[in-house]
């Protein structure tokens, strides 16, 4: 429970405009993307790194558990208020500080929509390339924080790649810097790929230094309908192995494609079509041919039904519209999502997703997947409804199985969405007890008290 004291001090160093302690505002930050709810004691809504410092230090002092947040869109409850801690929303630290399009590099706060990041920089013919699906409102914060990714991850890389550097605030208040603003530097440990996918567990991001690419002339997508899912997983496996390396390449199981019909972008597509892939490829206007026609070649073989391209901008735009729906348009098959996001070897994906449809099927459980083939990396959604005590039993065996022959196939539990509270009691699994003791070892060094995020990425 949060004293008086620690209110008034929050009050005295933020103003009381912007530490909200009221029940309309603690039920709004009450939760995340998840299906669970805890309210926090207060919300506190800093404008400036110095203010985080100074929040920091008053919870140090009087032992205030603080939970980080963004735009609350994570699906692990990374952001769900640990119970009796205070939300810190980033919401208020929206300024971009630099933009030097000389040195391809932007420095923008923690709150900062990662939309707008790739706005400013294709305004100088550059871009930003992570693109989770919720770009358009997360932010920046809370994709460093959870090491988001999105298509174009299968070319161009996830957060972490285009971090230059980092200023945080530690557990106790402690106000760091990380990394440098030159693409090359070895300089001290690495702290800011440390920082970054540690999900609020070890310092309050304040402020980062991103790498910006320059914006690919041109770009051409394909749709590609294949009459069974190991056909189009087989096809990605040939795709993974050939020179041309496409700047997105998605996998829609049946259902997947069910769940987008409604917005018209699965209207056409050929006849029998049981899986799709969309694949797409950027570069130079004179090269994107050259490029479709090699993914074209690896694309086909058995199984293929219709390749379609020459889709117009609003045709893709349609597409990958439908495409970053999915992730709620599933939810009309059953109220509760049991959202996976695991990652297998790309040569394994046709076998993992035959042994996923073999245990839905022997569990009797709807299950959809679909995601980012080209990394391996699928999101496996198990929809079931909690009032039913039996299917849920059914669907914990699932999850469990699926997740076992997720490491049997040299995969790891989560390829972008993070721990959270969701897979913490998986993640004893995937590490090893030294491991993870090594880990405990360094969130101490950086919150002695475990006051950040607590209850979030380790196992009990
Ligand atoms: C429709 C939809 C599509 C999505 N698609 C993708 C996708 O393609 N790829 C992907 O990777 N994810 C995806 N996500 C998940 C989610 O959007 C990402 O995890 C995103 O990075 C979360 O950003 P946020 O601002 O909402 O952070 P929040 O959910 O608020 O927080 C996420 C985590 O970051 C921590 N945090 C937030 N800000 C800070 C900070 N300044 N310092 C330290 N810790 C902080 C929080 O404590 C929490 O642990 C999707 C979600 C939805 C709803």
């Amino acid at each position: 429970m949060l004293s008086d004291r620690a209110l008034a001090a929050f009050r005295s160093a933020l103003g009381a405009d912007r530490v909200f302690d009221d029940a309309a505002t603690r039920a709004v930050y009450a939760c995340d993307e998840t299906p669970r709810r805890v309210e926090p004691d207060a919300v506190l809504f800093p404008t400036s790194h110095d203010e985080v410092a100074a929040l920091a230090r008053i919870a140090h002092e009087h032992r205030v558990a603080l939970t980080p947040r963004g735009a609350g869109s994570g699906n692990v409850g990374g952001a769900l208020p640990a119970p009796g801690s205070v939300v810190v929303s980033f919401e208020c630290m929206r300024r971009v500080l630099e933009f030097d399009p000389a040195n391809r590099l932007i420095i923008v706060e923690a709150g900062v929509v990662t939309a707008e990041i790739d706005r400013i920089a294709r305004s100088a013919g550059l871009f930003y390339p992570p693109d989770p699906g919720s770009s358009a409102y997360c932010r920046i914060g809370g994709n460093l924080a959870m090491n988001a990714a999105g298509p174009r991850a299968v070319k161009y890389g996830v957060t972490r790649d285009y971090v230059l550097g980092l200023r945080a605030v530690t557990g106790d208040g402690r106000e760091i810097r990380t990394g440098c603003r030159t693409t090359k530097g070895v300089t001290g440990y690495d702290l800011t790929r440390l920082l970054v996918g540690s999900g609020g567990t070890l310092a309050l991001i304040t402020e980062a230094t991103l790498k910006l690419l320059p914006a690919p002339a041109s770009v051409a997508t394909l749709r590609v309908c294949y009459a069974s899912n190991r056909a189009a997983l087989d096809a990605v496996s040939r795709v993974m192995q050939q020179a041309v390396l496409p700047c997105a390449l998605e996998f829609m199981d049946q259902r997947a494609i069910d769940a987008i019909r409604p917005t018209g972008a699965a209207d056409d597509l050929s006849p029998g079509t049981r899986a799709l892939l969309m694949v797409e490829a950027d570069g130079a206007a004179e090269d994107v041919p050259r490029q479709i026609a090699a993914l074209k070649q690896a694309l086909a073989g058995d199984g293929l039904l219709g390749i379609k391209s020459g889709f117009e901008r609003d045709e893709i735009t349609r597409l990958w519209t439908a495409r970053k729906s999915l992730s709620h348009a599933v939810k009309r098959i059953a109220p509760l999502k049991i959202n996976e996001d695991v990652v297998v070897p790309v040569s394994q994906l046709a076998d993992f997703v035959d042994f996923i449809d073999h245990t839905a099927h022997a569990q009797q459980l709807a299950v959809v997947s679909f995601g980012h083939a080209g990394n391996g990396n699928l999101h496996v959604n198990l929809m079931v409804h909690p009032d039913d005590a039996d299917e849920m039993e059914r669907a914990r065996l699932a999850h469990d199985a699926i997740l076992l022959r997720v490491l049997a196939l040299g995969g790891t539990l989560s390829g972008e969405h993070g721990i959270g509270t969701e897979k913490r009691r998986f993640v004893g699994r995937e590490i090893d007890s030294p491991t993870l003791d090594l880990m405990r070892a360094i969130k101490l060094q950086f919150d002695p008290h475990g006051l950040l995020n607590p209850g979030k990425l380790f196992p009990d």
